[in-house]
Formats: structure tokens, sequence, C-alpha cells
């Protein structure tokens, strides 16, 4: 039982530091150490190199004389307790005489246990130890701490971009499909609340399926990336919100936009698009890749929901593809006469 108890002890390294000014305690307390192996003492005799000698020896526990003619032990106490390199190492204050009012403020200022110079062997060791004992604890404690916290805000960092990347379609790096949905859905309920308008453009690329067959699937990538970015480009505010809707549809979402404005984004989406002049030589209605748009918007009420206004947008995309491709149809929601640029 001894033996196991002191092999737990000598598991810890003690470093002990004295300051005191008196050579000769410096001898008996380093004397009475000697048989401790776990224990490595330090002597200080000058309390005006204490606190640089602390800073490099990185004492676990500091025995304090109380009274040194340079500097007095309580004001070096004080320092102790100031720095950041000694503010946790523990301090046993050593007195000549058991006073309580010094005592009283070596504990004020820091001081962790105080001793009557000179403590017998067996009382010292062990207090030397359970000081050292439950500073190294202390520092253990902090460092698993400091890791844990690492490890969190690294787990954190991690979730957050596993977040973003379920939320991105890979290949054109805009918003997926299942991101856009869970968003319109927010965006409508918001704009429903505070009633103001929104709008949904739907954008599809004409005779993509010629031009794959033409250029290769690989440029058909290349293409719909270039689609993309432009789409990005052309949507200025923060809360506008493009998103890959399927193979080489994209759908916008125009949170605080009326009908007209957004009629005219989807116009200059066109324009952008056909004015990048990526050649289409299969296309039957162009030489250059266009796109074809659906707008609607408006300010919507309690029970439409994001199915009945994207189905409209669709509608209108559809008939933007029936009266010739590489053109924006747009109508209000709900509006059965449409219009086309
Ligand atoms: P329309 O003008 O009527 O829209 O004709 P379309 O050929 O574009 O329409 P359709 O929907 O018939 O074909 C879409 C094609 O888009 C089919 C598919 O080969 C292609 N496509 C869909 N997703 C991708 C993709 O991720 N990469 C590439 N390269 N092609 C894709
Ligand atoms: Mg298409
Ligand atoms: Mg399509």
């Amino acid at each position: 039982m001894m033996e196991g108890y002191k092999a737990e002890l000598y598991s810890v390294d003690i470093m002990v530091m004295l300051v005191d000014d008196q050579a000769i305690v410096g001898k008996l307390v380093q004397n009475m150490l000697t048989e401790q192996p776990d224990i490595s003492f330090h002597y200080c005799h000058n309390p005006e190199l204490a606190l640089e000698e602390i800073k490099n020896i990185q004492p676990t526990v500091i025995l304090l004389d109380l009274i040194m003619p340079t500097l007095n032990g309580l004001e070096l106490l004080k320092k102790i307790r100031l720095s950041s390199d000694s503010q946790d190492i523990p301090v046993i204050m050593l007195s000549t005489e058991d006073d309580p009012a010094t005592k009283v403020k070596a504990f004020g200022w820091g001081a962790n246990d105080y001793l009557v110079k000179l403590p017998d062997k067996i009382e010292l060791v062990a207090r030397l130890r359970y000081h050292s004992k439950s500073y190294i604890h202390k520092l253990q404690r902090d460092r698993m701490f400091e890791a844990l916290q690492k490890a969190q805000a690294e787990l954190e960092k991690q979730n957050i971009e596993l977040l973003r990347l379920s939320q991105l379609d890979g290949m054109t790096e805009i918003a997926n499909r299942r991101y856009f949905d869970e968003c319109i859905l927010i965006e409508m309920k918001r704009a429903v609340r505070n009633q103001q308008p929104i709008s949904v453009v739907m954008i599809d690329v004409d005779h993509f399926k010629r031009y794959n067959d033409a250029y290769g699937h690989l440029q058909g990538d290349d293409c719909l990336k270039t689609v993309a970015n432009i789409l990005k480009a052309q949507t200025h505010r923060p809360a506008d919100f493009v998103a890959r809707y399927g193979g080489e549809e994209f759908v916008l979402l125009l949170p605080e936009t009326d009908l007209d404005g957004a009629t005219i984004i989807a116009e200059k989406i066109r324009a952008a698009i056909f004015a990048e002049q990526i050649p289409h030589q299969s296309s039957l209605t162009a030489a250059y890749v266009s796109a074809s748009l659906g707008v609607t918007g408006g300010i919507p009420n309690s029970h439409d929901t994001p199915e009945i206004w994207l189905q409209q947008a669709d509608a209108l995309l559809y008939l933007a593809k029936a009266s010739g491709r590489n053109q924006v149809q747009f109508a209000p929601l709900g509006a059965t006469e449409t219009n086309g640029t």
C-alpha cells in the first residue's frame, strides 16, 4: 500500500525553489531534500533575482523567506502573484516567528502556506509534495482543458465546413436544390410576414442535350459552370440566392424584389449568357449557348407555397421555350396573362 502511494508520488517531478538571503538556510533545506530522488532543489539567495530565476527554473513550489534585507518577502510575494509566469505557483512563506498579523498579511497576498523556520524534515517534505502535486495537477488540467477547447473549436470548424458542403452543388459550387428548398420556405414566410414582394426566376439552358452531344459531357460541365458564374455575378444583394435546381436548370430567389425588378435581372442574365458567345453549333435556335427564363413575383399570401411559385415560374419558362428560346417570360403570381422580353 505504502509502496504504491510512493510510486505515484515519485511519478511527478518536483522542483523546489528557495528564496532566502541566508546561505545556511539554503544548505539546511538542501540537506533535508537530498534523500528525495524526485525532488530537485534550486537555491536563490538574492530576492532581486528571484522573479527571473522563477521564470527560468519553473519551480513547482517556492519557499520564500519573509525577512530579507534587500527585498521584503511579502513584497516579493506580491510580485510573484502579479507575474503571469508565476502567479499560480504555490508559495510557502518561511518565517522565524509565528506572528498572526504577518500570517494574515501573507495569506492575504496569496501565500499558500506558512512555516516557521526551520520545520522538521518530514513536515517540510510533506508540504512540498502536497503543494507541488496540486500545482502539477492544475497544470495538467489546464493543458487538458486547452487541448479540449482546441479540439472543440476544430470540430466546430469542421461542422461548419460540412454544413457548407452539404448545401453546395459540387460541380458549380453554388447552392444545391435541397438548400434552395429550405431557403425559399423561410424567405416566403418572411415575405408574408413583412408584406414584402419576393420573386423567383427559373433558368434553363437551351438545347443543352445537343450541346453535350456535340461537345461532350466534360465541356457541357464547363458550360454549366460558366452559366453558374454568370448567375452569381449578376446577383448583387446579400439576400439574392442562386441555386442549381437540377441538370442544366438553375433557380434564382430574389427576396424584397418585385416582378419588375426580377424581370430586369432575368433579362440581364439572359443577355450575359448569350454575350458569353459559347459556340453551340448544333443549337436549333442560335449560334451560341443561350437560356430561357421564367419569372414570377409579388407579395405572397399565407396559403401560397413555394411549389405554387416554382410551378408558375416553370410554366413561364416552358412558355419561353415554346416562344423560341433565348428569352424571358414573366407574370405576377396567379396571372393567366404573361409577358415576354
Ligand atoms: P431545351 O432547350 O428544351 O431545354 O432542351 P435541352 O436539351 O436543354 O433539354 P433537356 O431537358 O431535354 O436536356 C437537358 C440535358 O442537359 C440532358 C443532359 O444531357 C444535360 N445535362 C443535365 N445535367 C448535366 C450535367 O451536369 N452536365 C452535363 N454536361 N450535362 C447535363
Ligand atoms: Mg435545357
Ligand atoms: Mg431542362
